[in-house]
């Protein structure tokens, strides 16, 4: 069991990534956006407290957040974890090594994944994913194959995320830069970080992943 966290900016590719090493390691993916997203649009409390905060880009509490991966880590069993878009802070940091420490486990490697500013800000703008099943799509270098319909289930539920808009993206990598990206150092210091590029094809990112995590479990 190999648990790992994938640390990068907004558009880096996690989720794609993620989606991958569920359907190949069957790891579990934990995206704490995925929860506030699901908690938004089933209309919770926190749901509604956290969607205007979530739309501007801004982070929301590191209380919320530590709180909804105390709760999976109860639950969720599987080939390991992967966080996706968690620790995003330094105390969201240490509150997972706790957690993790509270289940008998810990984290056996954190994945920076490397892109240009550039590159996000096209990446994020052209984004729209499947509400059905998840698959991530873009306008220009990933289009369906058959204009609004997924490829991977037909379904046509295809949409966008309120907070890819370029405004709202500004927020977010200035939210990445001042609050997330310490936590390079942060794990550099600890010995778990590891470094691809980002900008790599899909599946050269995903092989490059996978040396990593053969190399963790060796
Ligand atoms: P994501 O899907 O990872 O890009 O997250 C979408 C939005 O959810 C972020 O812009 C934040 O508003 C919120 N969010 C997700 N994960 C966290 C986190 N670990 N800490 C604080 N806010 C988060």
């Amino acid at each position: 069991m190999t648990n790992i966290i994938l640390l990068g900016p907004p558009g880096a590719g996690k989720g794609t990534q993620a989606r991958k090493l569920v359907e190949e390691r069957g790891m579990v993916q934990l995206s704490t956006g995925d929860m506030l997203r699901e908690a938004k649009t089933s209309g919770t409390e926190m749901g509604k407290r956290v969607a205007e905060v979530m739309d501007r880009g801004q982070l929301v509490t590191d209380e919320i957040v530590n709180g909804l991966i105390e709760e999976k880590l109860k639950t969720a069993g599987g080939n390991g974890f992967i966080f996706d878009g968690f620790p995003r802070t330094l105390p969201q940091a240490d509150a997972l090594g706790k957690l993790l420490a509270k289940i008998g486990s810990k984290l056996d490697a954190v994945i920076e994944m490397r892109v240009d500013d550039e590159a996000l800000v096209r990446r994020i703008t052209g984004r729209f994913t499947c509400g059905n099943c998840g698959e991530v799509y873009h306008d220009e270098t990933k289009p369906t194959k058959v204009p609004g319909t997924c490829d991977v289930c037909g379904s046509h539920d295809l949409k966008r995320r309120a907070d890819d808009n370029e405004d709202s993206l500004k927020t977010r990598l200035m939210e990445y830069y001042k609050k997330t990206s310490p936590l390079i150092g942060y794990y550099y210091a600890t010995g778990d970080l590891f470094t691809v590029d980002g900008l790599a094809e899909i599946d050269d990112v995903a092989r490059q992943m996978s040396a990593i995590l053969d190399q963790q479990a060796s």
